[in-house]
């Protein structure tokens, strides 16, 4: 679903992804975690066009995925849900649930406002369609990113710590309904800080370090028998 081969990110002279190498299956629920710095952000990033990357390759589904190279289908299967929700001030929720799919995706507005009700619904938020962000709680807010995440029926979804910008109390609402996205079909690669969540949700956790994948591992095996002293080392430090 997702190949990442030789991947190089510098910023300046300065490298943050060092030749790094991922593949993530197709249905495949993936945690990121790491230490701060390590070059989880920009590896989403450069996923899902945001950066311009100095060299390896990205394929999703098989089709190159870079600035200059990628097509709109291709772009379309990847949908993101930011730290910082990233909601439009000016719509309701439902306006911005509905938005890129009237937009992008052609569909006739009743028939958007329809799906976004349901998908709202299923972040359990039906009751709030029509307030704007500010209206919303923190948890609200990010819960109708991943709705709009979802209205564009994307085939990953890339989440750069969703919980991180919240208050701790918002946090295991936003983390059940993203656990419940898990295994429904859609891939997903999780960066998170979280990390019982990260041993409950993923299929396979991936640790950074360094701009490389340190060690990947089925998460209970990766959070009892870490091979990897750096790996040690930021799970002591972490727990
Ligand atoms: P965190 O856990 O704190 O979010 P991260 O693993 O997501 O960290 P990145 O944001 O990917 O880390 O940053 C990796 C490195 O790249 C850091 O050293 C950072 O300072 C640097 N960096 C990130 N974005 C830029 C930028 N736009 N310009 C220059 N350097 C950058
Ligand atoms: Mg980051």
């Amino acid at each position: 679903m997702i190949e990442i081969k030789g991947l190089r990110k510098a910023y300046g002279a300065f490298e943050v992804l060092h030749n790094l190498d991922l593949s993530v299956k197709k249905g495949e629920v993936v945690c990121i975690i790491g230490p701060s710095g390590s070059g989880k952000s920009t590896l989403i990033r450069c996923i899902n066009l945001l950066e311009k990357y100095q060299g390896g390759q990205i394929h999703v589904e098989g089709a190159p995925v870079g600035p200059d190279k990628v097509s709109p289908k291709t772009h379309r299967k990847l949908g993101m849900v930011f730290q910082s929700f990233n909601l439009f001030p000016h719509l309701t929720a439902l306006q911005n649930v509905a938005l890129g799919p009237i937009r992008v995706r052609k569909i006739p507005k009743s028939e958007a406002h329809e799906n976004g009700r349901a998908l709202l619904k299923r972040v359990g938020l039906e009751t709030h369609a029509s307030k704007y962000p500010s209206q919303l709680s923190g948890g609200q807010q990010q819960r109708v990113a991943i709705a709009r995440a979802l209205a564009m029926e994307p085939q990953v979804l890339l989440f750069d710590e969703p919980t991180s910008a919240l208050d701790p109390e918002m946090v295991g609402e936003v983390l059940s309904v993203i656990q419940a996205l898990a295994h429904t079909g859609v891939t997903m690669v999780i960066v998170t800080h979280e990390m019982s969540f990260a041993r409950t949700v993923s299929d396979r956790v991936i640790f950074m370090d360094g701009g490389v994948v340190v060690e990947q591992a089925a998460p209970d095996e990766f959070f009892t028998k870490p091979m990897m002293q750096r790996t040690k080392d930021f799970l002591n430090a972490v727990r």
